[in-house]
């Protein structure tokens, strides 16, 4: 399997390689070729399979020639088996038709575990056999960083950087960052926004001096790794639910668009998606640009789900890539507008997303309000940004089963929580002395050469 760019003018890569280099050297993201497709039969025979063997089936023709099968199986083990729930990602009924799948039972609580703890034993495994070393540096609007800081803490060809937005983070996802006691993992807390964290990843970038000095590689969503972990949990909750027999839809909390965009992969990959909902909250530059077409950043108003706290959708790329049916010139054009304000997807391409994605959004008013109303009908605790995806999918449950994706545990956030129902939702046992635990962290101003100067000083040679 190649990996291509977006933007079509960066060189076609192979799957280890893809992985190592996260963004293109055009600026573009590395999207797969061809997607395989799985039959009928191979859907059907997934369900009821155990988390780990589903992962095997979806995503090895993706990465077949980089591992070999009894490896890739060992590294899928691995990356789950810190998870407190057997199943990994459980199915919880939360009214006639609609289901929630818990994607918050890993070491950092939100589904972000499922893609960093994977791409942790695959880095490993890859850079061992090559006998190489490398810097990860990722922007985090707070799950991305702590889940990529546990999952390659301690790793031997590894130092990570993780720019997180100072004061912009809630406390348990801050200390998830700041507190690991490993040498080779660093939280720089950036003042700024989120989208200046990922301005100045993507500066490093484009940086190729830096780049090739420091060996960069990003593990943030733009990893089209990340997207690949991320597809299987669709298999497992559309075949528990029925399919392929029948359809099933999805409705996803939506920032930068990578858990959705998996939802795209499956549904290429064969499995019958009726609909994907984007569910935004009150930055919902995705819900206008697919009602209006404009694709039109504004500034940031932080929120209560402050993981969807976002204007620029990385991976909204790769679903315009598809929907301008591959033409990476087009793409190229609409980014170098979207440098210079913002820019409006044709026709044709709009009505081809259409077919694809619905939409919503969601006031903080109704967020808390449905964080309340959820408990009070079901005794379930939801997080801000699931909330965020519940109220959505309420409004748009149809013939078909809908499944809303729980990205975080409630206890990550639990002031929005509280402030909803009254009651403080408690960190699982595993993690209960968080607060007790050391911080360690870097303030850095929003410039990248202060950035790039911290990154040189700390890592090591
Ligand atoms: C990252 C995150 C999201 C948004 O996911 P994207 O893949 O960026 O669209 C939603 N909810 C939570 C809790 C997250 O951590």
């Amino acid at each position: 399997m190649r990996y291509i760019s977006t933007r079509g003018t960066a060189p076609t890569l192979g799957f280890e390689d893809t992985m190592l280099a996260g963004l293109a050297r055009d600026g573009g993201l590395y999207v797969p070729e061809a997607v395989p497709t799985l039959s009928h039969s191979d859907i059907a025979a997934m369900a009821g399979l155990p988390y780990e063997e589903v992962a095997l089936r979806v995503m090895r023709p993706f990465v077949s020639e980089a591992f070999h099968e009894d490896d890739f199986a060992a590294m899928i083990a691995r990356a789950y088996a810190g998870f407190g729930h057997d199943a990994r990602a459980p199915l919880v009924q939360l009214g006639p038709n609609h289901h929630l799948l818990e994607l918050f039972h890993g070491p950092t609580l939100a589904f972000k575990d499922f893609a960093m703890q994977l791409i942790g034993q695959m880095f490993e495994h890859t850079l061992t056999k090559r006998g190489d070393r490398v810097t990860i540096v990722g922007a985090t609007s707070g799950d991305t960083g702590s889940a990529a800081m546990e999952a390659f803490r301690g790793l031997d060809a590894v130092d990570v950087f993780i720019l997180y937005p100072h004061g912009r983070v809630s406390e348990v996802q801050r200390r998830q960052m700041t507190t690991p006691t490993e040498a080779n993992v660093h939280a720089m807390a950036v003042t700024g926004h989120f989208d200046d964290c990922q301005a100045r990843v993507k500066d490093m970038f484009n940086h190729f001096d830096f780049r090739d000095r420091v060996g960069l590689a990003g593990v943030n969503s733009i990893n089209f790794a990340r997207v690949l972990a991320q597809v299987v949990y669709y298999f497992t909750a559309a075949t528990a639910l029925g399919a392929p027999h029948r359809p099933i839809s999805f409705t996803v909390p939506t920032g930068n668009f990578g858990d959705i965009f998996a939802g795209h992969i499956a549904k290429r990959m064969g499995l019958p998606i009726e609909r994907l909902i984007v569910a935004t909250n009150q930055n919902d530059i995705l819900h206008r640009c697919l009602t209006t077409g404009a694709y039109q950043p504004d500034a940031v108003s932080p929120s209560i789900s402050p993981s969807m706290d976002i204007q620029v959708s990385s991976n909204f790329e790769r679903a315009l890539h598809l929907a301008y049916g591959g033409d990476g010139a087009a793409i190229a054009q609409l980014m170098d507008e979207l440098k210079a304000g913002g820019f409006t997807v044709s026709q044709g391409a709009l009505q081809a997303l259409r077919e694809i994605y619905a939409s919503g959004r969601v006031s903080e008013e109704e967020t808390s309000a449905t964080i309340q109303d959820t408990l009070a009908r079901t005794g379930e605790l939801l997080c801000p940004h699931t909330a965020v995806g519940v109220r959505v999918a309420e409004a748009q449950v149809g013939p078909e089963p809908m499944v809303t994706l729980a990205t975080a545990h409630p206890a990550k956030f639990p002031d929005a929580v509280e402030a909803a129902t009254g009651i403080r939702p408690a960190l699982p046992p595993r993690m209960a002395d968080l607060f007790e635990r050391n911080e360690r962290v870097a303030r850095v101003d929003n410039d990248l050469s202060a950035i790039e100067a911290l990154i040189d000083e700390r890592r090591a040679a």
